[in-house]
Formats: C-alpha cells, structure tokens, sequence
C-alpha cells in the first residue's frame, strides 16, 4: 500500500535523506506535506518535484518570500507553529516523519498521534521531554511509532524475532564525538567549527554539538527507556568509534545479538518508512577489509557530565527530563553562537536541573511549560 506523508523539517540532515529514499520507492511513498524553516530554495525545488498538498515555513516573510518563488502553485503555504501543525496533521497524510530539532515537534506529533497517524522519529527531543505522555497516545490510538535514530533502529532490528521481557541489558554505542581524545583542559577551548566536525555521522549543527558533549548518547538512554519499555538500568552505554555497531542486546542466557550497517542514515529511514521491510537500495556497505579493528570502551563520565545527567533526568522522570532538554536546547544555541565555552554547556544544563522542582505526572501544558522556564532559566543566568 501507498504511504501518504508528511516531513516537519524536509531541509535538515534527514529531511533531505528522506526525500531521497522516497524518491527511490517512487511507487510506495506520496508526499502531502512539507515543513521547514527558512531554506525556501531547497524548500522551493521540493515542492516542485514532489508537488506536496501543503508546506509550511517558519515565518510569514518567509512565506511570502516561497510565494513568490513559487508563483503560481497548487501548494498552499503556511507558517508558524499552527503550520506546522497543518503540515502533520494534513487529512491525507498516514505517516509523519518528524525531524527538527528541539521541542518544536513536541505539539504538531502529539496532534498527528491522536489524528491516528504512523510517526517516524527522528527528533529524539519529543520522546526525552514528553515520553509517558506521547507513548500513552500511541497505544491508545494503536498507531506506530518507529525510531529514525541509528541505535534505536539497531534494537528494533535486534529484537525482531525476539522475546523483549528476556532482554537483560541493551547496549546503545556511541561514537564519542569530535572530542574523545581531547583533555579536559583543551575541552573547554575547542571552537564551534571543531565541535561541528563529527568524524562518522554528517548532521544538522544541534544534533552535531550534543554529540560532541555526549548529550546526544543521554538523549537516546532516554529514547530507548520509552520506545522499548526498558527500566534505565538496564540500558548501557558503550564508546565505539568506527560506528560500525549500532546497537545490541544481552539476553537473560548471556547471548548477544548486535546490528551492524555502514554510518548511513538512510539506512535507518528505509527501515522506519518501510516499517522493516527489507528492500534493495544502494546505500554503502560495510567493508570489512578497509574497518580494521572494532573497538569498545566505557565513557568518561567526568569529561562527559552530560550522559549522566540525562540518566539523572529519565530516572527522576516527571518535568526534568523536559528541563534537561529544553537547558540543552539554550546551553547549545548560546555555544553556536559564540556566547559560551563548550564546557559551559554541561554546567548550564546542571544549574538548570538543580533549580527545577518536578512535576510528576505531568500534562502536556506542564511539559511545555517547564521547557519554557529551563530556556528563561539559562537567558536570565546569563545577564
Ligand atoms: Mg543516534
């Protein structure tokens, strides 16, 4: 059957990644809808080719700006967050692959759940800072919610023809970033450009610098608790440079099951839009000549405060791992910009944390609400 869908974020890293695997399954896949921020001559040549029902920008100027490029279209453009919303929640999209980065998707996959529609994921934020109530959303509309995110793709691929309550631990590897080897000294003077420079996986600016810091790893901890019903303790975390090994489980009787691919995302998003038919593509295969060695060690937690918090803030549970995110979320934003060290990022996000008085059992409302006082909390510490 045909899948009708929608992209929030069709000009990012994955955005662009899943418009090509949908180009090359031009009988599976329809595109309805198209949301991005402000990169209208991408944005402008999409909407050409796949000709989407409904696209959405981030602000009218910048909407007016498409219009023009456009000219006359069948295509009706909004903006904003209620855009982005129309754009998820669009009559005759059956799947939303959400990927912008932050708390924005938190809303517009929350409304594309309770229309009842499949969600792919790649923004990991939504499930870190709304998990409980997103997951309870999805079960209760039966709709299926499949992880665009390598690791998370690699556990689900792991447990396919497996029983999950005779998992004993999942092991969720990292590639440890741009500063694996750095000292601590040299941490706290690296440059924007030096974090941006990922040695396995070519993303989106936000996305590159958490894992730098390794919160991109605690996001995942947090990713992997929800989506697969794990207790933390029993996710694991392990350094692995060549990236080549994504995920694996240790079952009850000792035996492991890992899932290896090359570092390519579209990988993942296949897997996710085909929900986990395997399908020919030509993609880069691992080559066992040209890896070499595989390695594995444990992170170092002093160098890397950020993983731990992210445990910290899944096992507390409640607002904070909201609060964790959306600190994040402004502790990285001020490092992009110039305006704080590196090393700044894991204190932001501490003082946030330690200031927050949890919510438990908390509505969306509370959710986006604490989101907005980390983000306020981080500006006024600033001043
Ligand atoms: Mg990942």
């Amino acid at each position: 059957m045909r899948k009708n869908v929608s992209i929030l974020g069709s000009t990012g890293s994955i955005g662009l990644q899943t418009l090509e695997v949908i180009s090359s399954f031009p009988n599976r896949f329809k595109v309805i809808g198209l949301a991005a921020k402000d990169n209208i001559n991408v944005l402008a040549e999409q909407v050409k080719k796949f000709s989407p029902k409904i696209v959405s920008v981030e602000t009218e100027s910048t909407a007016e700006a498409l219009q023009e490029k456009l000219g006359k279209t069948h295509t009706v453009i909004y903006f904003g967050s209620e855009g982005l919303i129309k754009v998820a929640s669009h009559k005759e999209a059956d799947t939303v692959v959400v990927a912008i980065p932050g708390s924005a998707g938190i809303i517009p996959t929350m409304e594309a759940i309770k229309l009842k529609k499949n969600i792919a994921l790649a923004s990991k934020e939504v499930l870190v800072a709304a998990g409980n109530i997103i997951m309870k959303e999805a079960a209760k509309k039966k709709i299926r919610l499949t992880p665009i995110d390598s690791e998370h793709s690699g556990i689900a691929q792991c447990l396919k023809s497996e029983d999950p309550s005779k998992i004993k631990r999942v092991i969720l590897t990292a590639s440890g970033g741009p500063f694996l080897v750095l000292s601590a000294d040299r941490l706290s003077k690296v440059s924007v450009s030096e974090a941006l420079a990922h040695p396995k996986w070519h993303m989106g600016d936000k996305i590159s610098v958490d894992s730098a810091t390794l919160m991109n790893k605690g996001f995942e901890v947090i990713e992997a608790h929800h989506l697969f019903n794990l207790d933390y303790s029993k996710i694991d975390v392990v350094i692995h440079p060549q990236s080549m090994i994504h995920a694996m489980i240790e079952f009850i009787d000792g035996s492991m099951i890992a899932q290896m691919s090359a570092t390519d995302m579209r990988m993942p998003i296949q897997y996710a839009l085909l929900d986990g038919e395997r399908a020919y593509n030509k993609f880069d295969l691992v080559n066992f000549s040209k890896i070499g060695a595989l390695t594995f060690d444990l992170p170092d937690k002093e160098k890397f405060p950020c993983l731990e918090y992210a445990y910290t803030a899944g096992r507390r549970g409640g607002t904070m791992p909201a609060v964790l995110n959306a600190a994040n979320n402004e502790a990285v934003r001020l490092f992009l910009e110039g305006k704080i060290k590196f090393t700044d990022i894991p204190l932001l996000v501490k003082q946030a944390m330690d200031k927050h008085f949890i919510t438990s059992e908390p509505t969306l409302d509370d959710i986006m609400a604490a989101d907005l006082w980390a983000k306020k909390e981080i500006i006024t510490s600033m001043a």
